[in-house]
This record gives C-alpha cells, structure tokens and sequence, in this order.
C-alpha cells in the first residue's frame, strides 16, 4: 500500500473562497471558532475554508484525470454532481441500472462503475434501509489561520456596483445594484492525506472488507496520485475565482510517503516541518519526506513526491 500526507501553510490575500450565507446584498466569508494557546486560551473566530470545498474541487479534478485514462465515471459524478448514490433514484440515474439488494454487491457496483466513489467514498440511504456506506480513501479539512496569523487574519467586507447608470433600468430600480462581498487575508493551513489501501477494494461487508472488487486498481491509484499533483500545483478550488482570485503563495508543504499510515504533524505550529523530521526518527513506515522549499521549487518537491507514490504502487504485488 501507499499512504500520502501533505501539510502546508499558503498566504492567501484577498479570497473569497468559501462564502457562506448570504443576508441581502451582503454574503459572508466562512468563519470557525479557533483556539490559541497563550496564557490559558483564548477563542478567535477566523476566516476559513472547508473541507468540503477542498474535497469537491479534488473530487471534479479526479473525474476528469479518471476519464482522460479511460477509467469508469458515473454519469453524475463525471459532471461533477456528487450526489453519489445518495439513494434508489440517484444510483439509477447514475449507473443506468437496478440497484442490487446485497450489500457486497452494492458497494462492488459502485466502486466498479465509479472511480469518484471508490475514491472519495459515497453513502447510500434508501428509504426501504439497507444502507451501504464507504468511507473516503482521502482525508482532508478546514484551512485555518495558521498560529501566528491569527490575530493578524482580517475579513473585509468590500462593496461592489453592478453599473447602470444612463440606461433606463435605473429608475425601475433594478440597475446600479451594490453589494458586498467579504473578503479574507490570511496564511492558512492546508491537509490532505491518501490512504491508498481500499481503493478498489470492498469496505463495507464484514466477511468481504479488504477483497479486490476491480482489475485496475493500479491504474485507479496511480490516476488518483496524478490528480493530486494537478491539485495541488494548480490549486483547483474554491468559491468565486472567476472574480476574486486569490494573490497566492505556498510558504512551505511537506510531503510524506510511506508504506503505511504516517502523518505529518499539523502546520499550525511554525515547527511543523522540523516536528515532521522529528517524528520520523521516531516513527518510521519506510517514510520519504519531500520538503519545500528545501528541495526545490513548489512544482518540483510535488512532482518528485508523486513520482514516488507512483513507483511505490507499481511495485506492489
Ligand atoms: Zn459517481
């Protein structure tokens, strides 16, 4: 198997990346309750972006890579509608078929039909029961105000108009619309880890969990690895690009390849890269740490790191 860990910290200047509510004309920037240990703790509310966003965005470049090597998509995630067979309905929809009523042989359906699912996991709730659950292989979360940016992180809310002046729609009260958008500055966290190990394998049946449910799951893992690196060299995600693109800039990343489950530890300490080479003399699961910016550009460390994973996979039994 092959487990993947990458931790970093970017500078993120003016993002609206993930926006929450909008109340009226004024949409709102996420915000989550942070704790910073000073004398006793003290609670922030701080910009953020959510896991959930990092995981579609992934999500929608791994169909693609998937498609590209002609491996299975089903119909909705390969738009990227990850309903994932949420219930009868969608799993009709999505795979042109009757659901089957075992669960070995749901779940093997699934994973088979749709490498988005087998991947990212899916959870199917139909209303007659029989659910089917299966986890994600992939491990991601919130990016939060690293340590030291907490008290320096900002949200601003910026006005904006929608320009109509000398047209006629003016007085009828719909033209020069203004609005507001929070905007945010910060130097965030970023997590992702892979735990390659289910992928095209069964999960969910007690008897069945760990059995090759796929022919390609080489080709699955390696698909999923590049996905990474396009993910990550060209950060596919997040709300509201099209006009409020970030100013960006990863500060520092690691990532950890191993043998087996090794994580690095959180880049909300400042030491989290040095803490990472601590662990490892400690720790050790046949582990490759690839440091940026010690070992090269963002671009060249990411490349490297995969290439290593990849060789990893091929030379699995
Ligand atoms: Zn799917």
């Amino acid at each position: 198997m092959v487990f993947v860990s990458i931790r970093g910290r970017v500078l993120l200047n003016v993002e609206a990346m993930n926006m929450t509510e909008s109340v009226g004309n004024y949409v709102k920037h996420r915000r989550v309750p942070v704790l910073l240990p000073d004398k006793g703790y003290t609670t922030y509310f701080v910009p953020a972006i959510s896991g959930e966003s990092i995981a579609h965005g992934f999500q929608v470049l791994l169909a693609d890579e998937a498609k590209r090597a002609n491996l299975s998509v089903c119909k909705l995630c390969e738009k990227g509608v990850f309903l994932k067979s949420t219930h009868e309905n969608v799993y009709k929809e999505a795979f042109d078929q009757e659901p089957p009523k075992d669960e070995f042989q749901f779940e093997s359906s699934v994973v088979g039909n749709c490498v988005v699912e087998d991947v990212g996991g899916f959870l199917y709730a139909p209303r007659a029961g029989g659910n089917v659950k299966r986890t994600s292989n992939f491990y991601t979360g919130y990016m939060i105000p690293v340590k030291e940016s907490i008290e320096s992180a900002v949200i601003e809310p910026q006005l904006h108009s929608r320009y109509a002046l000398g047209t006629k729609f003016v007085e009828g009260g719909e033209g020069q619309m203004i609005y507001y958008v929070e905007l945010s500055s910060a130097v965030y966290t970023f997590s992702f880890d892979l735990d390659a190990r289910y992928i095209g394998r069964a999960t969910f049946s007690v008897e069945k969990a760990g059995e090759e449910v796929v022919e390609d799951r080489k080709e699955r893992t390696e698909v999923t690895l590049e996905a990474i690196k396009k993910f990550l060299i060209e950060f596919t995600f997040g709300a509201k690009k099209t006009r409020f693109l970030p100013a960006m800039e990863w500060e520092s990343a690691v990532i950890a390849v191993s043998d087996d489950v090794w994580t690095i530890p959180s880049p909300f300490s400042v030491k989290y890269i040095e803490n990472a080479r601590k662990k490892l003399e400690k720790v050790n699961c046949n582990t490759e740490l690839f440091v940026y910016p010690d070992g090269g550009s963002f671009e060249e460390v990411v490349i490297e790191a995969m290439e290593e994973a990849k060789s990893r996979v091929n030379g699995e039994t």
